[in-house]
């Protein structure tokens, strides 16, 4: 299979689920425009050696502006967006009445606005070139909740709720919207929980403790399989897959 002449944007892919995602994707063909905050050469190399064409963007996706710019650059550098993967995420742990205001709304704005105005924005070109493929990388915890991750598990639900949406609206078409929903996978995202978990004490029994509690595999899921999913859902074979959460979890749901 090659998505060679497609042009993939992931949000949130200077590390982690979108870094893996974004490789996967240009080893399968596509031109890759990467997003995320950090240094982005290391990424920028990765899928340069895959051969294909690739950019970076720094658009802060919690800005409705920079957004607007991130896909104004996509029309005028790579001619569009033909797959979209929203994956830029954050995580704030704290109980419900303890939780920041202003965290709350930098979760909201990222988490699950980012994603609204990602598919707002893509989905006039690819209905124009009648092809496209909107992948959101949600969570588990968009299909059920976990302590002291309100903000998170909102807005993961909002973005299964929103892809329900789009796949509707788009279900005659050759456009499908689906979202992935990990369990753990050992990102930077990931990394901070076991370093507040551990605290002065033993990480590897912290990372122990963290999947014993939810993830019967006690084994993290990695961005490579991710990307190999996201990778099918472009294929003929993923094309009526509509609406769906997957999820990829390790056996995490079906306790
Ligand atoms: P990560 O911290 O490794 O990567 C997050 C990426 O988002 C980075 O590239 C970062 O620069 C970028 N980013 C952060 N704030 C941004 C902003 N305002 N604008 C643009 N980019 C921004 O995290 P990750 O674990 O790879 O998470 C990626 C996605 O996967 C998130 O949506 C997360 O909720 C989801 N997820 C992660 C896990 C997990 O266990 N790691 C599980 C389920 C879902």
């Amino acid at each position: 299979m090659t998505l060679a002449g497609k042009t993939a944007l992931v949000t949130g892919s200077t590390s982690g689920i979108g870094l893996g995602i974004a490789q996967v994707l240009a080893r399968a063909g596509a031109n890759i425009l990467l997003n995320g905050f950090g240094d982005p050469q290391p990424a920028l190399d990765a899928i340069r050696g895959h051969g294909v064409k690739v950019g970076h963007h720094a658009a802060d996706l919690a800005d409705v502006a920079q957004i607007e710019a991130l896909f104004a650059f996509a029309e005028h550098e790579f001619g569009g967006v033909d797959i979209l993967v929203n994956n830029a995420g954050i995580q704030h742990v704290a109980p419900v009445e303890a939780f920041p205001v202003q965290r709350w709304d930098q979760i909201i704005a990222l988490n699950l606005s980012a994603v609204f105005h990602g598919i707002r924005l893509a989905l006039p070109g690819m209905r124009a070139r009648g092809w496209g493929r909107i992948i959101n990388i949600a969570s588990v915890h968009g299909l059920v909740g976990s302590t002291g991750k309100s903000a998170y598990v909102a807005a993961k639900h909002g973005v299964v709720g929103l892809t329900k949406v789009v796949a509707l609206e788009t279900a005659t078409t050759s456009i499908t919207c689906n979202a992935l929903c990990p369990g753990f996978v050992l990102t930077p995202l990931v990394q901070q929980q076991i370093d507040a978990r551990a605290g002065d004490g033993d990480p590897q029994q912290a990372e122990h403790e963290l999947l014993a509690e939810k993830q019967p595999s006690l084994a993290f899921v990695t961005p490579q399989q991710l990307g190999e999913l996201a990778l099918f859902l472009c294929s003929e074979a993923g094309s009526q897959v509509r609406g769906a959460a997957w999820n990829v979890d390790g056996g995490w749901l079906a306790q």
